[in-house]
């Protein structure tokens, strides 16, 4: 139990934390009509009369949305329920032209799980439910608030903890395993920069063994070391306030990124300001055993499972465990080029010290791995190739590097580029002349025993440096 101690006083509080977090999920189109769901086009282009709430205009929901928020409980152990319902959820905002958000409120279609930290404990999930997004209100200095509604209708999953979270440490291990169960099961990318993440916190102190205190909510959390960040600095506030003979108001904050405070947005609204009441243009969702079944075999493996897996039975570090499943797509090429025969270790290494540094150079094309134009079987023959001996490990990141630049096989680049390693000593020999020939200057630096003057003869030949080498060369000289 990690426990705060006040500065003024010396006295041990405990922190307790609840998290909301929205998901966007991954769908072609938005929750109740076929308009895309999409980040980034011109403002206003995606949008019907279903999603900009024209009167008679009536939804229906995503087929697709419902399946991927049953794939995200059961990504996180959670019970999906065979029956559910969509409420209105009344307010009014000029980024809901609706006038109202439809969600889900007393009956969600997914309730309990939840995610174990790798301390043991368990942050249990109070419910998960759909709801759509509203639009984005733009507030421009020159123009007044501007609004882009492609936004609106966007499907979202709301997963809701129990107040279980004790330290901004442990909301950060919750909120990283639960965007990588979401990413890695398709549910939603997940990108906070895209606000596919949107995470409210709800914090609260109290002396240990007291029930539990006023909570506040933070809002405008828009990386997690600002949840941090802003945990850190309510957690000392509340403390603080109530030391101090103060009472704390149940309310919801902004976190002010720059001043790293937090400050009074509004007080906490209650339920029943929402007015709350069943959906009359949406059916009651139902869950069939046969779109659980298929959602529950579509499950990748747990990028948890995935890390001990690699580190117990493949024997690789847990540095490199953690690399190779920073997403799904590059722990997916690993284990494909594995099964094609190379060796684990060997692999892991190349992938995670080579072929993801490229990726992340300026000059590569590709962003993601699957998007290179080499596939793990092409991959597996390099690190045969230098397994072999047929390629020095010099000579195979050159050829990695030509690789990502087309999508030939490895041994045709070798071949084309020169870079097989030649054992012919008449070849080697024969080589090593013609690079000598009118070069004296080198062949007295090497007597001399200065070996770095072969430099100068490197590249002439398009050789790969071991064969114009300095043990090469003296054997003839
Ligand atoms: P509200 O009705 O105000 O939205 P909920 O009961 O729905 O409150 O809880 C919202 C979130 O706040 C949940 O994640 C819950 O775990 C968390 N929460 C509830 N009470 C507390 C508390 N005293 N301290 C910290 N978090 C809390
Ligand atoms: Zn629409
Ligand atoms: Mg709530």
């Amino acid at each position: 139990m990690s426990t705060y101690l006040s500065p003024r006083t010396g006295s041990a509080w405990e922190t307790v934390i609840g998290l909301e977090v929205h998901c966007r999920l991954a769908t072609a189109t938005k929750l109740f009509c076929a308009c895309r769901n999409s980040f980034g086009a011109e403002p206003n282009t995606h949008t019907c009369p279903v999603c900009t709430g024209q009167p008679g205009a009536l939804p229906v929901l995503n087929r697709e949305a419902l399946e991927l928020a049953v794939r995200a409980a059961l990504c996180v152990g959670a019970e999906v329920q065979p029956w559910s319902k969509f409420d209105r959820k009344n307010y009014f905002y000029c980024d809901l032209p609706r006038g109202y958000q439809i969600s889900q409120f007393d009956r969600p279609y997914c309730t309990g799980g939840g995610i174990e930290l790798a301390s043991g404990k368990l942050c249990r999930l109070t419910r998960i439910h759909l709801e759509d997004d509203a639009g984005k209100a733009v507030h421009d200095r020159g123009a007044g608030t501007l609004v882009d509604l492609n936004r609106a209708g966007a499907p979202l999953i709301e997963s809701v903890t129990e107040p279980d979270l004790a330290s901004a440490a442990e909301a950060h291990e919750y909120l990283t395993a639960l965007k990588e169960l979401f990413q890695f099961a398709g549910v939603s990318d997940c990108d906070m920069e895209k606000g596919s993440l949107r995470c409210d916190v709800n914090v609260s102190v109290r002396r240990s063994g007291e029930p539990l205190g006023t909570k506040v909510e933070l809002k405008n959390l828009n990386s997690f070391s600002n949840v941090v960040a802003s945990i850190e600095f309510e957690t000392a506030r509340q403390v603080e306030v109530l030391e101090r003979g103060g009472t704390l108001v149940q309310e919801t904050r902004r976190f002010d990124v720059a001043a790293a405070v937090t400050r009074t947005m509004r007080t906490k609204e209650d339920a029943h300001d929402y007015r709350y009441f069943p959906d009359p243009d949406l059916p009651p969702v139902t869950v069939s055993e046969a779109l659980l079944e298929r959602q529950r075999s579509m499950l990748p493996e747990a990028p948890a499972a995935r890390r001990a897996r690699y580190t117990k039975e493949l024997g690789l570090s847990a540095y490199d465990a953690g690399v190779l499943t920073s997403a799904r797509d590059v722990s997916d090429f690993f284990e494909a080029t594995t099964r094609l025969g190379g060796d684990p270790k060997v692999v892991a290494n190349w992938l995670a010290n080579d072929v993801l540094q490229l990726l992340a150079a300026d000059e590569v094309q590709a962003a993601a791995i699957d998007e290179l134009p080499f596939k793990p079987l092409d991959l597996a023959e390099l690190v045969e190739l230098v397994s072999e001996g047929r390629v020095t490990r010099a000579s195979g990141r050159t050829l990695l590097r030509a690789m990502f630049d087309s999508a030939r096989a490895p041994q045709e680049l070798m071949h084309e580029l020169g870079l097989e390693r030649v054992d012919d000593t008449a070849a080697l020999e024969a080589w090593c002349r013609a690079a000598l020939e009118g070069r004296d200057d080198v062949v007295a630096d090497v007597r001399a025993g200065k070996d770095k003057a072969l430099g100068a003869l490197m590249g002439l030949h398009n050789l790969e440096p071991s064969a114009v080498s300095a043990y090469n060369i003296g054997k003839m000289l």
